[in-house]
């Protein structure tokens, strides 16, 4: 597999997002990290959500040893947030940076890999409530200025990041699986609530195979020097933020 040629060949100048605002959660770790640095090296202010403090602050401190603009940091526990620790971060965004031209859910858990009878109850909702309703609450609750970004910018993106087990089920893939169904239909489903005028572009894109620890952690016998690295695979992310034709798609980063 190698990245795209629509993604491997684009090199955009390196103001293509300046005064842009993007939101990456799982923003401290693997392909969510180098997100966020590719924005922030694209003159974008980088809202970094994680759950690991210590890493967003590396995440922080790069960004502004390259000469980035300063990033927001913003730590979040997905597996434990509620509702209203939503609402009170789209305020914050809101107030402080007074747009949002990027959002992009990228923070996931495999969660133990095994025959759905094996699968524990707990393990399962923990799953569920980072991989799908993390995405969700942090949708409903950061919307209204995305549109409003839209509005009066002409463009905002929502990148739901999906994967190969999103698109066909496999087994022993369980409910890491599942919940990417869930993240292709919530997709579908906003891309078609949003289609004609707003200026919202709703799309999913899949890595593919991706040199990080999650993969590390689902094939644990693979050569990584095999895969492409993060920074690679981001660069499908800095083209679809700024991809203004495209809307309600399910793309693949890689291709064989
Ligand atoms: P990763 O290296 O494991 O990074 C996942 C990120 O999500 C980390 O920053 C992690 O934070 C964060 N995260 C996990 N649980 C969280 C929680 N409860 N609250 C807040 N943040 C949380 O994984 P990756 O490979 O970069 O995966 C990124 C995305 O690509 C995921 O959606 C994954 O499903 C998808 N994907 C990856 C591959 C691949 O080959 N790598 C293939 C297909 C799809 P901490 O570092 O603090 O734990």
């Amino acid at each position: 597999m190698r990245l795209d040629p629509r993604f491997a060949d684009f090199h955009p100048a390196s103001d293509l997002l300046e005064g842009r605002v993007v939101l990456v959660t799982g923003a401290g770790d693997g392909i969510g990290r180098a997100i966020a640095l590719l924005c922030a090296a694209h003159g974008a202010t980088s809202v970094l959500l994680g759950r690991t403090v210590e890493k967003l602050e590396r995440v922080y401190d790069e960004i502004r040893s390259a000469g980035g603009p300063e990033p927001a940091i913003y730590p979040m526990d997905l597996s434990g947030a509620m509702p209203p620790d939503y609402e009170a971060l789209a305020a914050r965004v809101e107030s402080e940076l007074d747009r949002l031209d990027g959002l992009v859910h990228n923070a996931a858990l495999l969660g133990e890999l095994g025959p759905i009878e094996h699968s524990s109850p707990e393990g399962w909702q923990e799953l569920i409530q980072v991989n799908v309703n993390a995405p969700f609450l942090l949708t409903r609750a950061l919307l209204p200025l995305v549109r409003r970004t839209a509005t009066a910018h002409g463009h905002a993106s929502i990148i739901f990041t999906s994967s190969g087990v999103g698109r066909r089920g496999r087994a022993y893939w369980g409910g890491y699986s599942v919940s990417k169904f869930a993240i292709e239909g919530l997709n579908q489903v906003l891309a078609d609530e949003l289609d004609g005028a707003s200026g919202v572009r709703v799309n999913s894109l899949n890595p593919g195979p991706v040199r990080t620890r999650m993969r590390a952690n689902a094939f644990p016998a693979e050569d990584p020097q095999t895969l492409i690295t993060p920074e690679e695979a981001a660069r499908g992310w800095l083209w679809l933020l700024d991809a203004r034709d495209l809307h309600g798609a399910a793309l693949e980063a890689q291709v064989p």
